[in-house]
């Protein structure tokens, strides 16, 4: 089995480079872009259609999660430190900073092995300057992955979560639950809601999702190139539908 990219290009930037190396022609690989609110599971679809066409899942949040531990040692990257500050209080960070951290990072975007990227763009302009990037390096999008499903089901998703502190294991209330409630079945300790899992942040980060990133999908659907995607029922079924939706997609 062919390892996994570490994304070291990805995550930290500069001249970093991956533990495995992409020879292959560009010809045949995939470009996703996967857009979807939180909770409707776009994480696990990433993963799964990122094993499946062994393309690296290029995650924006993830960038920035990388940058945390580094950044509390070092004062030396300002708008990396600022960036950090929006994502803490859970807002968008500037699309100034997250496009100069895009531009950094371009040859994953000309990468052989294709991208999937995640979390990005997540504004009109963003999707803009993804374009035009994307034509200085010579390379086209394939398809736009649209994750949907009805805000009281997100709400129910995200506010049924559990998380166990010492081991970070996730339940679910109903739909994966501890076998002894409110305590994680591996550790024994209690578990705890995030506080932006709470019904009422969830409100607010749904409507800060369809205020920035709703009117994208009908960017991509003016293109061509939208794939909306049921988000309902297991994250096996719904990958059956993701790789059904792109091989329909892939054939008209
Ligand atoms: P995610 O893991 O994609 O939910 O991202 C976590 C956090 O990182 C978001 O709540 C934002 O603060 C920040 N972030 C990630 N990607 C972007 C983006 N494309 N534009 C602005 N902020 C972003």
């Amino acid at each position: 089995m062919q390892p996994k990219p570490d994304r070291a290009a990805w995550l930290k930037g500069g001249n970093s480079n991956c533990n495995i190396g992409f020879g292959g022609p560009a010809e045949g690989q995939h470009r996703f872009v996967l857009l979807g609110a939180p909770g409707v599971g776009k994480g696990t679809q990433a993963e799964l259609l990122s094993d499946r066409f062994h393309i690296c899942p290029l995650s924006t949040g993830d960038i920035f999660r990388a940058s945390t531990a580094l950044a509390a040692r070092c004062e030396c990257c300002p708008a990396m430190l600022r960036a950090l500050d929006y994502m803490k209080a859970g807002a968008l960070v500037p699309d100034e900073t997250v496009l100069a951290l895009i531009r950094e990072r371009a040859k994953c975007l000309r990468c052989n092995g294709g991208f999937l990227l995640d979390g990005f763009p997540r504004t009109i302009a963003q999707a803009e300057a993804l374009e035009e990037i994307l034509a200085e390096n010579g390379v086209k999008l394939d398809a736009v992955l649209s994750y949907e499903l009805p805000l009281e089901k997100i709400v129910a998703r995200l506010g049924g979560r559990r998380s166990c502190p010492q081991c970070k294991k996730v339940y679910h209330i109903e739909s994966m639950p501890p076998k002894k409630a409110g305590v994680c079945d591996a550790c024994g300790v209690a578990l705890f809601q995030r506080d932006d899992d709470r019904p009422e942040a969830i409100r607010v980060r749904m409507q800060a999702y369809e205020k920035s990133t709703t009117p994208l999908t009908n960017f991509y659907r003016g293109k061509g190139l939208l794939i909306s995607i049921e988000a309902e029922g297991t994250p096996a079924a719904i990958f059956n539908r993701s790789l059904e939706a792109i091989q329909s997609f892939a054939k008209a």
